[in-house]
């Protein structure tokens, strides 16, 4: 069997590709390479108005209200634990949109978003499933899958949603390199894109602990000074604490950390105040750990999100933000609205089942298109969040004056909140088929507006 769409990875970003597929009525199988979509690991994740829009169009919001807490005003001190002034983005973008942005742990988020699907859907959701490769079919118009457990499946359209170090990413540029070798002298290449497309500047500690009653829930709080910065956020449950540490030197080398690396960073910068207005420092923090990791933060836009109308990369698989700004995971979520926007009317659908598979030429147009729609949006997305990690570490004598001083004024803060809403969160898609109402209005409207219900007159 063919499918149409074979997605590569079920994070959060395939899951709602799941989704949005099967609103479009689109048929597809998704592989995922871990024994359960849902599992239990990872930091938390903030949704912001960008993703809970999209989400909401989706009936997700309302399992995620269930989960997910709040977030208002985001304290700051300094490695010294002294006060450098609050900082009211959060609380703007329930201003402007509606909504305040929500923190919740990456199980829950995965749960909902797996939970959802019809039934039916959830058995096109294959798990232990680990591509290890892509090759083109003997018609070069669609890709054979091969899994490491040796199975194989073929598709007319792979979709790459399986993460910063993508097996998708990788063998599209190696069926680039091959298709290129094949071509006569005058012909056009495809593009080919860097070998490593990211580079680390960061890396990233995170721990959960117990919440405590002197971190009340709904705390956002930052430590900012040299080389490390820190983001707390206070659930219900348990709170997450996330030190970001500038690397001596940048690296575009993939590096697997221990425990031992774990302990050696937690130690260093032990003497941190975890939250503002609690003396609880992260050695103490540490010491009160369930879960903990060590990740680098890569950064960067691939160049080429699309080969030959076959395969194309979402979410971590196109682009890696720093966490800073919260905007990895919601940019990678609007990347699916804008991809499955440009198949819906291309693909063959459950509500136009006799439409033939289109040729690749023409899908190849609709991945540009859905290319052309996000990359601008999530390099300067990228930009943002690097810059404000490299601001709250203190890189240089500048993002220090800036985020010490001139941050501290609220017109600073309100005049760069709206610019950023008018200039980029307004301006988010949705998804043209899908019937929808926005749950609250805030004092910026969209510009694109929801397909609105059908009324049923009687
Ligand atoms: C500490 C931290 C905090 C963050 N906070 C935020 C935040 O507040 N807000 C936000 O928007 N973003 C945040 N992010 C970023 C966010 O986690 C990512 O942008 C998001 O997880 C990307 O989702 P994804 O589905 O594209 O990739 P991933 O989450 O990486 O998921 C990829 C999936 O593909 C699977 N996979 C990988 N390889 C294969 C293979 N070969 N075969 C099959 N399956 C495979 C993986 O098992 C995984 O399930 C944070 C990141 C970090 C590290």
């Amino acid at each position: 069997m063919v499918y149409p769409v074979i997605v590569v990875g079920g994070g959060p970003v395939g899951l709602v590709a799941a989704h949005a597929l099967s609103r479009a009525g689109v048929d597809f199988l998704l592989l995922e390479g871990r024994p359960d979509i849902v599992f239990h690991a990872g930091s938390d994740l903030v949704l912001t108005n960008s993703g809970m829009r999209v989400l909401n169009q989706l009936a997700l919001l309302e399992p995620l209200d269930k989960v997910s807490t709040d977030l208002d005003v985001m304290q700051r001190v300094d490695h010294q634990g002294r006060n450098i002034g609050d900082i009211d983005f959060l609380a703007y973008q329930k201003e402007f949109f509606g909504l305040a942005p929500r923190v919740l742990s990456r199980h829950d988020i995965s749960a909902v978003f797996y939970d959802s699907l019809p039934g039916s859907i959830k058995s096109r959701l294959l798990p232990n499933k680990r591509v290890a490769s892509l090759a083109s079919n003997a018609n070069g118009d669609g890709v054979v899958v091969t899994c490491r457990d040796g199975s194989v499946y073929e598709a007319s359209l792979v979709i790459g949603a399986d993460g910063a170090h993508s097996i998708v990413r990788q063998q599209m540029r190696e069926l680039a390199v091959q298709h290129n070798a094949t071509l006569p002298a005058d012909s056009m290449p495809a593009p080919v894109n860097d070998e490593q497309p990211f580079l680390t500047t960061f890396r990233c500690l995170w721990l959960r602990f117990p919440s405590v009653s002197a971190i009340p829930v709904g705390t956002t709080s930052e430590t900012h000074g040299p080389i490390a910065t820190t983001q707390l956020f206070a659930a219900e449950d348990t709170t997450v604490l996330a030190l970001y540490e500038r690397l001596d030197t940048p690296t575009r080398d993939r590096i697997h950390y221990t425990q031992a690396d774990q302990d050696s960073v937690a130690a260093r910068w032990g003497n941190l105040l975890a939250a503002k207005g609690s003396d609880m420092t992260i050695a103490q923090a540490w010491a009160a750990r369930t879960e903990s990791g060590l990740v680098n933060l890569e950064e960067g836009v691939v160049e080429n999100w699309s080969f030959d109308g076959r395969v194309v990369l979402t979410g971590d698989a196109a682009h890696k933000f720093t966490p800073s700004t919260g905007a990895g995971c919601n940019n990678g979520i609007v990347d699916i609205v804008a991809l499955v926007n440009e198949l819906y009317p291309i693909l063959p659908s459950s509500a136009s089942p006799d439409r033939p598979m289109p040729g690749k030429h023409e899908v190849a147009s609709a991945l540009q298109r859905y290319q052309s729609k996000r990359h601008g949006a999530v390099t300067a997305g990228c930009a943002y969040s690097g810059q404000v990690t490299k601001s709250s570490s203190w890189a240089d004598w500048q993002s220090w004056l800036v985020d010490r001083y001139v941050l501290q004024f609220k017109f600073v803060q309100r005049r760069l909140a709206l610019m950023g809403a008018t200039r980029d969160t307004a301006k988010t898609p949705v998804f043209s088929f899908i019937e929808g109402v926005d749950r609250k209005g805030g004092s910026v409207p969209w510009i694109k507006q929801m397909k609105a219900p059908t009324v049923v007159k009687v």
